[in-house]
């Protein structure tokens, strides 16, 4: 979690590029139960910038759990795998929603270092997932 001081106008084109969701578990900041955080992708112990292309909205769970971490080793080939980076990254490159489950299922390594380390599929999760999706108000980020 960054200390780092961020103005109004970098939050607000955070948020706005962001449509207000989570870039990680994709809930929504109206519907969490904590605001969301404006922080590093690549955290500046590892020499990450503060700069528009360094930045993503994260929900306060997923922010925790990834902290100043950029990678993780992978569970199914034990290697040590890079995180998803919202702005290099396309999200439905590395993840698939299943709609019905609410359950982000990893599409390559990447993915699977990604929801096992910052447990996007943890229990509220699903279900704000779910009943998003019956209601198509859920957005695949492009
Ligand atoms: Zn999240």
């Amino acid at each position: 979690m960054s200390k780092t001081y961020f103005s109004a106008s970098l939050r607000r084109m955070v948020c706005d590029r962001a449509n207000g969701c989570c870039e990680y578990c994709l809930i929504p900041e109206t519907i969490a139960l904590s605001s969301h955080q404006i922080d590093h992708i690549i955290a500046e112990k590892h020499s990450g910038e503060t700069v528009e292309s360094n930045l993503a909205l994260f929900c306060s769970l997923c922010n925790k759990n990834k902290g100043s971490d950029i990678a993780s080793i992978d569970p199914e080939t034990g290697e040590v795998v890079r995180l998803y980076h919202p702005r290099k990254d396309r999200w439905a490159d590395h993840f698939q929603l299943q709609t019905e489950s609410g359950t982000i299922e990893p599409l390559s390594a990447i993915g699977r270092v990604s929801v096992y380390l910052l447990q996007v599929n943890r229990a509220e999760c699903l279900t704000q997932r779910k009943l998003l999706s019956k209601t198509r108000s859920l957005t695949i980020p492009d």
